[in-house]
């Protein structure tokens, strides 16, 4: 009989994990037809790219609404910031939101997990990176359920990472500024391309402790998070200033990417949706694993 009770309670909870997994990937992609323009946002016409300050302005909001859905606080992080680039510095302007999920007993530490959600020019940066946005959402919304939380998690959406990492820049000095905790960064960047259908994923320069746990959540699933020199995104901008950072994204040294790439063909029907869904479930293992413990 009770062999019978955790067999029955065991089917019920795999039952509702993957009923769980299954609404979150249709909010997925729901975020992503909005975010492409395959959709129209409100009362705007379908975004055509995220661009322009009206464009992002309206991208921003939208994924603000998703994270307020959580029922969790949005804030915003605007920013003025001089870059030097080349020997020439430039003024960038731009707003990063982002949101706090508290820990459920005493930490002042903080794991951090972002994506940008700008595209390039005339792109409407499906793979590029509203799948990493999408990612985050499922990864915040997991993570906001969780009865237990041993730390903070601060969960971002960078602005400007097309005109070359501006908004996670700027983000990394407001956290230093505060003096905050960090125990880690992990930034996702370009999540919906499994050609192959290995489901592996890259893990891009990360400390030697991050490359454990993820490469262990990744046996678990049965698949490889193979790790790359890759710094062309927003954890490096983390990193530089020393903190613990890893870049999250498909097999895009491993030469299994998206052909779209800042492309006007980088657009919702090229993205591989069970992959988003089931990469996902694995980061959200890998911040579960480093918040329970
Ligand atoms: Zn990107």
């Amino acid at each position: 009989m009770k062999l019978l009770k955790i067999s029955l309670l065991l089917t019920f909870s795999l039952a509702i994990a993957v009923c769980q997994s299954q609404t979150i990937q249709k909010e997925q992609q729901s975020i992503l037809a909005g975010l492409t323009g395959k959709t129209g946002i409100n009362n705007h016409k379908p975004l055509h790219d995220r661009y322009s300050i009206e464009n992002r302005n309206i991208a921003r909001d939208f994924l603000g609404n998703q994270i307020k859905g959580l029922g969790l606080k949005l804030k915003e992080h605007s920013y003025k910031i001089d870059i030097l680039r080349k020997g020439v510095t430039k003024n960038y302007e731009g707003k990063n939101i982002y949101t706090i999920i508290p820990s459920t007993t005493e930490s002042n530490e903080y794991v951090i997990i972002g994506a940008h959600f700008d595209s390039v020019k005339d792109c409407p940066g499906a793979n590029d990176n509203a799948t990493g946005c999408a990612l985050v959402y499922g990864v915040a919304k997991q993570i906001a359920a969780l009865k237990t939380r041993t730390k903070n998690v601060m969960v971002v959406y960078f602005d400007q990472e097309e005109h070359g990492l501006v908004g996670s820049q700027a983000f990394t000095e407001f956290i230093k500024e505060k003096k905050m905790n960090v125990h880690s960064v992990h930034t996702v960047d370009q999540m919906g391309w499994d050609m192959d259908n290995d489901r592996n994923i890259e893990i891009e320069i990360p400390t030697p402790y991050l490359k454990t746990v993820y490469q262990k959540q990744a046996k678990k699933l049965g698949i490889k998070a193979l790790v790359t020199p890759e710094a062309g995104s927003d954890h490096r901008a983390f990193r530089t200033e020393g903190f613990n950072a890893v870049g999250i994204t498909e097999e895009y040294r491993n030469k299994d990417t998206t052909p779209h790439y800042h492309r006007v063909t980088d657009t919702y029907e090229t993205v591989n949706f069970e992959y988003l869904s089931f990469s996902t479930n694995l980061v959200f293992n890998v911040i579960e694993e480093l918040i329970t413990k």
